[in-house]
């Protein structure tokens, strides 16, 4: 057995080797611009850029926007503000520089063209001149006899001489490509060995439209190989073309790079996340107030490449840290479960850690002051003190989920200060005896503090329930609410008692005696 501290050693060798024998990784995210990223895209972004810093490589974006008949407009954009905001830099990419662009696909039409000439004059690629009416004859006649609708490959059997006239005719026409047997199985990175020959299933693809434009399957290769891709890690989901992508790397005669996929991000039950459900897009948990830290730490805990620690706790990771940890052997080749509990235990640890440090302190305070100002916009006194909000966030860090949770109306006593209070049940040298007795309090505690209030309603003959009630409107304004200890040791002696203090009718006499 190897001791622990040989065990890292060695660990450390092969990472050193790994980096080394790499040291040209290049890995990209292609996303279409076709919607907002969700969760499964921000996985397979993420798992491409720790994996190219884990070994000194690159990550690249690309826009993948040829099906243009699906782009939605402002979406690349978004794309772009969301992987920035989850920490993910980008090494080349549209407005990001590198020597390989344009990185958006519409930009590289005669990138295809050209590259579509070697397989037709290599003869791994025909035209084909079938017209819609015919392809939608072969479909239903397929339905009809209950088989798999495919094209009948009819034109990769035409004369050249037909062509040709076909051609000089106008007739419109789109490229295909010539599938073939795919023997070997795919050494996938995360599955291990796959076998799936995808001439038994499907006609031989579109690989040029007839509007010019590449078919993903195309304009894909190319771009990986032109731009120098060493390892494509995508969505499990492309797992069965990748087989007729190795047959276009053959047909080009190109070395092609590895793949790893990753498996489906499923529900904690197990039912498949679907793109529809608004819920799973990254503007969705921002605009919740989920910060991009826990959100990544939520996303590779489900798809693992991490070291597990039997009994750890969990525990936030920063990115560099991430970076550092993962390791490809251990992306999980089962279906990723998310379970939101977790998502929550994040977040409330990054606040806790922000919380720890003086500069993200105040981004906290800051956006707590904007979250309370648009959920009071009526309010003109709230208290937003910097000393307040961080006492605030003390008290609540250990349960506190998200900032948003602050603004819920069960505490709006934190903020809005009460107006038009009016002085019942309590005479006012009573509350004026009231708050300098608090005043002595050493703990504002809550215990403390209700001892001393019943001692205080006791020697002062009053009724207990109505001195509280009275209480809780002048520090809140409010009916219902925490209790009223609690209350004040939330707003923590110096906010308390000033509360009470303007809780005082404001008469000359009033302003004249002197109240601690
Ligand atoms: N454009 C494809 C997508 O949106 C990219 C798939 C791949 O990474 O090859 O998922």
């Amino acid at each position: 057995m190897l001791k622990v501290n040989q065990q890292t050693l060695l660990r450390q060798c092969l990472w050193l080797t790994q980096r080394y024998a790499h040291s040209q990784v290049r890995v990209r995210f292609a996303p279409s611009p076709t919607g907002q990223l969700h969760l499964g895209g921000l996985r397979t972004a993420l798992y491409n850029f720790l994996y190219a810093r884990h070994l000194g490589g690159k990550f690249l974006l690309r826009i993948e926007d040829t099906d243009q008949t699906r782009l939605v407009p402002g979406a690349s954009e978004r794309l772009v503000e969301d992987l920035l905001w989850a920490g993910i830099e980008i090494d080349e990419g549209p407005g990001f520089g590198g020597r390989h662009g344009p990185y958006v696909q519409s930009q590289r039409t005669d990138i295809y063209s050209k590259a579509i000439k070697k397989l037709l004059q290599n003869g791994t690629a025909y035209r084909c001149f079938c017209t819609e009416r015919r392809l939608e004859l072969l479909r239903k006649e397929a339905l009809r006899t209950r088989q798999v609708p495919r094209y009948d490959n009819k034109c990769r059997h035409l004369q050249a001489a037909d062509v040709e006239s076909l051609l000089a005719q106008g007739a419109p026409h789109c490229i295909r490509f010539k599938l073939t047997e795919h023997e070997e199985p795919l050494e996938d990175l995360v599955y291990g060995s796959v076998q799936h020959n995808v001439s038994d299933n499907e006609g031989d693809p579109v690989v040029i439209k007839s509007d010019h434009f590449p078919t993903y399957h195309f304009a894909n290769v190319v771009d990986d190989h032109l731009m120098g891709i060493t390892h494509v890690l995508r969505g499990v989901e492309w797992q069965i073309s990748t087989t007729k992508h190795l047959l276009l790397y053959k047909a080009f005669g190109w070395q092609p790079p590895k793949f790893g996929h990753l498996p489906l991000l499923v529900n904690a039950d197990g039912t498949k996340l679907s793109k529809r459900q608004g819920d799973i897009g990254i503007q969705h948990f921002r605009e919740r107030g989920y910060f991009p830290l826990s959100l990544v730490n939520y996303v590779v805990s489900a798809g693992g490449g991490f070291q597990h620690k039997a009994h750890a706790k969990q525990q936030l990771l920063s990115l560099q840290e991430l970076c550092q940890q993962f390791e490809m052997e251990r992306v999980n080749a089962h279906p990723s479960r998310l379970s939101p509990e977790l998502l929550d235990d994040l977040n409330r640890l990054e606040i806790g850690q922000r919380l720890a440090e003086p500069e993200s302190r105040l981004q906290l305070v800051k956006q707590v002051q904007e979250l309370v100002k648009k959920a009071y916009p009526e309010h003109s006194n709230l208290d937003l003190a910097e000393a307040h909000i961080v006492d605030v966030l003390n008290w609540s860090s250990q349960r506190l989920t998200l900032l948003q949770d602050l603004t819920s109306s069960k505490l709006s006593f934190l903020w809005v200060k009460p107006s038009n209070f009016e002085l019942k049940d309590l005479s006012l040298e009573q509350l004026i005896s009231l708050i300098t007795e608090l005043d002595t309090l050493q703990d504002f505690q809550k215990d403390e503090l209700n001892v001393k209030l019943k001692k205080f309603a006791k020697t002062e003959g009053l009724k207990f329930p109505l001195m509280m009630k009275t209480l809780r409107a002048a520090l809140s304004g409010l009916n219902e609410g925490p209790g009223v200890a609690e209350m004040m040791e939330i707003l923590d002696k110096s906010v308390a008692l000033d509360r009470l203090r303007e809780a005082l009718p404001k008469t000359d006499i009033n302003r004249n005696r002197k109240i601690v």
